[in-house]
């Protein structure tokens, strides 16, 4: 009889350990400015945090209703109708989350079967294909012009079959910072109405957009909303990525498939955050001037960046940028970004992993959500190289 260790098959053979966490493992051995894995390196709101204290002092420290508090969805529900003219009701269609991450994760096990299809556009956030993966359904991969990043929408229109059950967008887009126009999303629309495809819309950077631009939440076309998971996050809104505090909207079918799974994956998530957020988001401050902020220190880094040998458009939305480093070396992405932490001490992403067959562009993600010193560190680092 074989050992139980031969026996033991993994789910999931191919799947790495997430570039997020490797990055910022080797930036923390290595000492290395941590530009990598996307996180602010100031403090969130002393407001915000008196309001989680102050929660957690006045007794909200025992299990919150599955779907979340009232409140915070109630107070979410008045976002969406004042950003969006859209209507959630809060009861049946707004759930709490640990985060962008789980709500993803809740929404393709809620849906996805065994063959179902999701189409992907690469590069994509991590988490995408493996959850599809783990539930049997088979993610078809749109790999983007590495420059542009336009979706060719007669492609994915030409992708669609019976088998397909599932699309997942991203805007503002982690790793490209490139934001869906309003005619992608009216393409999208015709591509998808009269069919029976879900749609997850991950909108986690949906405050981080810059120049002037829109963002285009899926919820503003009446025939995406009705099939769309909305996925959202406090941590990058508010500046507190560890809380791992986020929601999904979606209409109440998809909302009672969701909560199906969400009860079991968590049950619920942090009480005393959720009554500080139900009043912090309240005020609309709190998060409408997050584009300006952010486009700031975009503007603040690339300045500084002028003269490097890195190439690069400026991001257009999210804490991201990204940085063409071909005229540099012809080394591949993911040994540049581990040789610039080691001996350059500044970690960075090598967005080959986001890409579809680890396409390597030559290109390195930073995350810009940094003070003006650790900017500035940063950026003296990289004009070296
Ligand atoms: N969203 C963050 C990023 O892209 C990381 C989230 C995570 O570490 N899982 O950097």
């Amino acid at each position: 009889m074989p050992s139980f260790q031969k026996l033991f098959q993994s789910k999931l053979p191919e799947i790495p350990t997430s570039i997020f966490a490797i990055m910022s493992g080797l930036a923390t051995k290595e000492n290395a400015l941590n530009l990598s894995q996307g996180f602010p390196d100031f403090k969130s709101d002393a407001k915000l945090i008196a309001l989680v204290n102050k929660a957690m002092v006045e007794g909200y420290n025992q299990y919150a209703p599955m779907p979340g508090i009232y409140s915070l969805r109630e107070a979410i529900s008045e976002k969406f109708e004042k950003l969006y003219q859209a209507n959630y009701n809060p009861d049946t269609e707004i759930t709490i989350t640990a985060g962008g991450t789980q709500a993803i994760f809740t929404a393709i096990t809620a849906t996805i079967k065994k063959e179902d299809e999701v189409i992907i556009f690469k590069p994509a956030y991590d988490c995408y294909e493996p959850t599809v993966e783990l539930v049997g359904g088979k993610p078809i991969a749109v790999q983007l012009d590495p420059e542009s990043f336009n979706i060719n929408w007669q492609e994915v229109k030409g992708l669609i079959n019976s088998k397909t059950r599932m699309v997942i967008i991203n805007s503002p887009h982690n790793p490209s910072g490139k934001v869906l126009s309003k005619e992608d999303m009216q393409q999208l629309e015709n591509i998808l109405k009269n069919t029976n495809i879900l749609l997850i819309s991950d909108e986690v950077y949906e405050h981080i957009i810059f120049d002037g631009e829109k963002h285009q939440s899926a919820c503003l076309y009446p025939a995406l909303k009705e099939r769309t998971f909305i996925i959202a996050s406090f941590g990058k809104t508010f500046h507190n990525t560890g809380w791992k505090m986020g929601y999904c909207a979606a209409p109440a079918n998809l909302t009672k498939e969701f909560r199906k799974v969400h009860q079991f994956n968590v049950f619920s998530v942090h009480h005393p955050t959720q009554v500080a957020l139900a009043t912090y988001l309240k005020n609309e401050e709190n998060y409408l001037n997050l584009g300006n902020f952010y486009q700031q220190k975009r503007d603040y880094f690339l300045n500084l960046m002028r003269d490097s040998k890195f190439e690069f458009t400026p991001s257009t939305g999210t804490y991201f940028q990204l940085l063409n480093f071909s005229k540099i070396t012809d080394e591949n992405d993911f040994d540049f970004a581990k040789r610039l932490t080691i001996e350059k001490k500044i970690a960075t992403i090598p967005i080959s992993v986001f890409n579809e067959k680890k396409l390597d562009t030559k290109v390195l993600r930073v995350c810009f959500a940094k003070s003006e010193e650790t900017l500035k560190k940063a950026a003296e680092i990289l004009c070296k190289i």
